[in-house]
C-alpha cells in the first residue's frame, strides 16, 4: 500500500476555494488500492527539504507538488523539480488532473527571473518547465514561456531546457514564439487515447496535439520531441499503438507512457493497474516503431529522470546518423 503525501502547505481563508469546482458535483469514483508494484520514497530527506526551501524562497510553482506526483521524495531528493510557470490555476478541466482549475490571476513580469534564480541555485544541468493552460492569453503564455527560456539560459549557459507545454489551440502563432526561443527539447503529452479525449481531456483534440509536436520539429529540425500519455484509463491496447504510430508519424523522438493514478474521488476512476510485463511490452514495441528513446513504466512521469534521459536522447540521435 503506497501513501502518497501531500507536501501542498495552503494557507486557510482566502484560498480555501475548492480545488476542482466544476468537479464538485461528480459522481465519487472510489480510489483504488495500489498494487505492491507502485512504490515510492516517501519525501523527508535533507536534500528534498533543501529543494523545497528553494522553490519556497522563489515563490515558485511545481507540477510536482501541484499534480500531487508520486515521485517528489526521490525527484526533489536529487534536486530535480519541474516548474509550473503562469500561475497555479488552470483554465481547462481535465478529469484526471489536479492541477487547479479557475480564472487565473494576471502573468507575473518577474516570474522568469526568479525561475532562472531557481535553476542557478539548484545547479541544474537540465530544467523542465510546464505550465497551466492559459486560454484566456492572446498568445496561450507562449511569450512568457519564452521570457524563461532566456532567463534561464542568460543565468546557466550549460542548462539544457526541457519545455512542456499546453496544446496552443487556437493561439496561432504561440508555438513558432517557444520555438524562436530555442529549447532543447520540446514536450506535449498527449495524455490518452483518441477514443477518451471527450471524456479526459475534453478541451484538447488530439490532432492538433499532434500536428503541434509535428511543426516544432518543423520549425526546428535539431529540437528533440516528446510526448507522453498514461494508460489505465481504459484504452485498449491496440489504441496505445496507434497513439504510438501517430506519434512516429510526427517524427516525434521519445515517448512516455506512466500508470495513471486517481488524485481524488472525483477524478477519473482507475480503470486498471497495468503490470510491469505490459509496460516492458509497450517499451519493446515503441522502440521497433523507431522511437529514439522510449521510458515505459508504471511510475514513469514525462519528466521523471529528464535529465538522464535527454543524455540519453542526445546520445541515441548521434548513434543514427
Ligand atoms: S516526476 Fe516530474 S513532476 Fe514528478 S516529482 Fe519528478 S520532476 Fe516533479
Amino acid at each position: 500500500m503506497v501513501t502518497l503525501i501531500n507536501t501542498l502547505e495552503r494557507p486557510a481563508g482566502n484560498d480555501a476555494r475548492p480545488r476542482h469546482p466544476e468537479k464538485a458535483h461528480r459522481p465519487d469514483s472510489p480510489v483504488l488500492r495500489k498494487p505492491d508494484w507502485i512504490r515510492v520514497r516517501a519525501p523527508g530527506s535533507p536534500v528534498w527539504a533543501e529543494t523545497r526551501d528553494i522553490v519556497r524562497e522563489n515563490k515558485l510553482v511545481t507540477v510536482c507538488e501541484e499534480a500531487s506526483c508520486p515521485n517528489v521524495g526521490e525527484c526533489w531528493s536529487k534536486k530535480h523539480a519541474s516548474f509550473m510557470i503562469l500561475g497555479d490555476t488552470c483554465t481547462r478541466a481535465c478529469a484526471f488532473c489536479n492541477v487547479k482549475t479557475g480564472i487565473p490571476g494576471a502573468v507575473d513580469p518577474e516570474e522568469p527571473e526568479r525561475v532562472a534564480n531557481a535553476v542557478a541555485k539548484m545547479g541544474l544541468n537540465h530544467v523542465v518547465v510546464t505550465s497551466v493552460d492559459r486560454d484566456d492569453l492572446a498568445d496561450g503564455g507562449a511569450g512568457h514561456f519564452a521570457a524563461v527560456i532566456r532567463a534561464i539560459r542568460d543565468g546557466s549557459p550549460d542548462t539544457t531546457i526541457e519545455v512542456l507545454t499546453p496544446d496552443f489551440l487556437r493561439k496561432d502563432g504561440a508555438l513558432e514564439i517557444v520555438a524562436e526561443a530555442r529549447p532543447d527539447v520540446f514536450n506535449h503529452n498527449l495524455e490518452t487515447v483518441p477514443s477518451l479525449y471527450l471524456t479526459v481531456r475534453p478541451g484538447a483534440r488530439y490532432f492538433h496535439s499532434i500536428r503541434l509536436l509535428q511543426h516544432a520539429k518543423e520549425l526546428d529540425p535539431q529540437i528533440f520531441t516528446k510526448s507522453g500519455m498514461m494508460v489505465g484509463l481504459g484504452e485498449s491496447r491496440n489504441e496505445v499503438l496507434q497513439v504510438m504510430d501517430d506519434l512516429r508519424a510526427a517524427d516525434v523522438d521519445f515517448l512516455t507512457i506512466g500508470q495513471y493514478l486517481q488524485p481524488t474521488r472525483k477524478h477519473h476512476p482507475v480503470e486498471e493497474f497495468v503490470t510491469p510485463e505490459a509496460f516492458r511490452s509497450y517499451e519493446t514495441i515503441a522502440y521497433a516503431k523507431g522511437f529514439h528513446l522510449v521510458s515505459a513504466s508504471p511510475l514513469t512521469r514525462s519528466s521523471h529522470h529528464a535529465g538522464e534521459d535527454f543524455a540519453r536522447l542526445k546520445a541515441a540521435r548521434a548513434a543514427r546518423h
